[in-house]
């Protein structure tokens, strides 16, 4: 059967898209068959079910709206800057499909006083890891969603990740890691409070894992 919307005009059309388990596993089969793999012998019999089974718990962020999580936000009247910092994240590279890892570090300045919960932010994070990503739209995306959803009037979003596309091929940088930034509002436009927001994130993230 071949489905005839694509993953991303669905998302346009605001459908929730159901993984095509049965898809990913005949695709695997495949895979197993062109390595020079006997996809028939026993410990691999139910290899390409388990393999479509976690891809669609990779790929779930695909049919998920982070608005749905921000959307419950409370009032806080305080003004001031707002730091979440590490929080994990598992996502999977577009160019390899092999996964990315790491830490996301999300500030923000509340507008009107409107908050979210700390779950709330974990779960935007997640929304946006479980699809197929690079890194830096991962980091825009966080940005974007804040400002979107929670008209916050400052973002400032710091990611750290490991990417197993360059830990197990090609040049085998084992200990590369890769940093990406993105600030949106005020912490764009105003150059010293950006800086500073970054650098805060930047002590507290540093702080919480020594
Ligand atoms: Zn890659």
């Amino acid at each position: 059967m071949h489905a005839a919307v694509s993953p991303a005009a669905a998302m346009r059309a605001g459908a929730a898209l159901p993984v095509d388990q049965a898809r990913i596993a005949r695709a695997v089969r495949e895979i197993l068959f062109a390595v020079g793999e006997d996809p028939d012998r026993d410990g691999l019999l139910e290899t390409p079910k388990r393999v479509a089974k976690a891809y669609a718990e990779m790929f779930r962020g695909l049919a998920e709206d982070a608005g749905t999580h921000l959307a419950r936000t409370f009032e806080q009247a305080s003004g001031e800057l707002i730091t979440v910092t590490n929080i994990n994240f598992f996502s999977v590279c577009e160019h390899h499909l092999l996964p990315f890892h790491g830490q996301a570090h999300v500030a923000y300045l509340p507008k009107h006083g409107r908050v979210v919960g700390l779950s709330k932010l974990a779960r935007t994070v997640e929304v946006f890891a479980r699809r197929p990503q690079l890194q830096e739209r991962l980091t825009d995306q966080i940005a974007d969603a804040l400002v979107e959803h929670l008209d916050a009037a400052g973002v400032v979003v710091m990611v750290e990740g490991e990417h197993m596309c360059m830990k197990m091929r090609g040049v085998k940088s084992h200990d590369a890691r890769m940093t990406t930034f993105a600030r949106r509002g005020i912490h764009r436009h105003d150059e010293a409070r950006g800086q500073a927001a970054l650098q805060l994130v930047r002590d507290l993230a540093h702080r919480a894992r020594a």
